[in-house]
């Protein structure tokens, strides 16, 4: 019989919960000094294919009224972006098979053209010639997560998606050169302490560029409305460990852990270092509701961007204009 594998962290004592924040504070301060990364997220689309049982925009959701952004009111969402000093705009959006790969990589080629702003996108899975022209358009990160490493629990948790599909894609992303973002959901349906600590450990494997780690929200129309929230504090430890298995990564306060408050964005800054904004326009933001109160705040994105500073400056923290690349590429010398 196969020996149970101990759990390293989740099971661990309070004290040894202390010493890994402790540790994972140092770190973040060691890589990315007092720097929080502004990214502005503009979510383009919120049409999918996909099912995933944890999540608002998925296809089955018949409530929702559905979006797609044209070229020109993304192109003006970037300039928004722009505008508040921000050096990456992160385009988002559902699985949608009616984005045209050509209209995207023309939009990417401009935005990088004319405003000289880093592109991050996070579109899900698409084949590698997609990936590739994207690339070649001058995409310069892409965020796909895994939400769980464990098969069975992924299969069941995005219907008639396999997890090794999600990591061909990853692999792929990487071999064409892109910076690449993964990571997890934490409190999902399944979760074990093992769990989590395998999917971390995983997720370090794969030597990613960005690291992102957010609790589950119920959407009240999805498969898994009756599933409780995610915990916070165990989604911090999560964050913690993941800075100390992956201490170069860039990793974000994710908008789900913003519901939270500011003082628990700034908590999470003590072990992250990047903050997302959503700056979607006003007139379809409330439609990407990818959970309850997702974008439920300030919708102009100058005041949205303005919020912000002041309250990292008081807490000690810098809000360099910089792109904020990825480690591996001197971003952090
Ligand atoms: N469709 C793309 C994908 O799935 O990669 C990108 C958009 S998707 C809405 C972005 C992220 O939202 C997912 O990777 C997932 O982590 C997060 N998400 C979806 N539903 C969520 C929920 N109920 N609670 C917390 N995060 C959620
Ligand atoms: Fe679609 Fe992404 Fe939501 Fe899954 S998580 S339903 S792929 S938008």
């Amino acid at each position: 019989m196969k020996a149970a594998k101990t759990p390293i962290f989740f099971s661990s004592s309070a004290s040894a919960k202390t010493d890994l924040w402790q540790e994972s504070c140092a770190l973040r301060k060691q890589y990315w000094g007092c720097q929080v990364f502004l990214r502005g997220i503009v979510e383009i689309s919120n049409h999918c294919r996909q099912n995933c049982l944890y999540c608002g925009l998925r296809r089955g959701n018949r409530r929702l009224r559905r979006y797609r952004m044209d070229g020109a009111a993304i192109f003006d969402a970037a300039k928004a972006v722009k505008r508040v000093g921000f050096g990456t705009v992160v385009l988002q959006s559902g699985e949608d098979s009616g984005l045209s790969a050509e209209a995207v990589a023309e939009l990417v080629e401009r935005i990088k053209r004319d405003l000289g702003l880093a592109v991050t996108l996070s579109l899900g899975e698409w084949d590698r010639a997609t990936y590739a022209l994207w690339r070649r358009s001058g995409a310069d990160r892409y965020l796909l997560k895994l939400e769980t490493m464990e098969e069975m629990q992924y299969a069941r948790l995005r219907p008639g998606r396999r997890l090794s599909e999600r990591l061909n894609a990853l692999m792929h992303l990487r071999d064409l050169g892109y910076e690449v973002g993964s990571g997890l959901i934490t409190g999902l349906p399944e979760e074990t302490e093992e769990s989590l600590d395998r999917g971390l450990e995983g997720l370090a494997s794969l030597e990613l560029d960005m690291l992102s780690v957010s609790p589950f929200i119920p959407h009240p129309e999805t498969p898994l409305k009756g599933h409780p929230p995610g915990d916070v504090t165990t989604n911090l430890y999560a964050m913690a460990l993941g800075r100390k298995l992956m201490p170069e990564a860039h990793i974000p306060v994710t908008s789900a852990l913003g519901l939270q408050g500011d003082a628990v964005r700034l908590a999470a800054l003590e072990v992250a270092d990047v903050l997302m904004l959503s700056l979607t326009p006003p007139e379809v933001r409330g439609d990407y509701a990818i959970y309850p109160g997702k974008n439920g705040d300030l919708e102009d994105p100058q005041e949205r961007a303005a919020r912000f500073r002041p309250i990292l400056e008081a807490a000690g923290f810098t809000v360099p204009s910089s792109a904020g690349g990825a480690w591996r590429l001197g971003a952090g010398s």
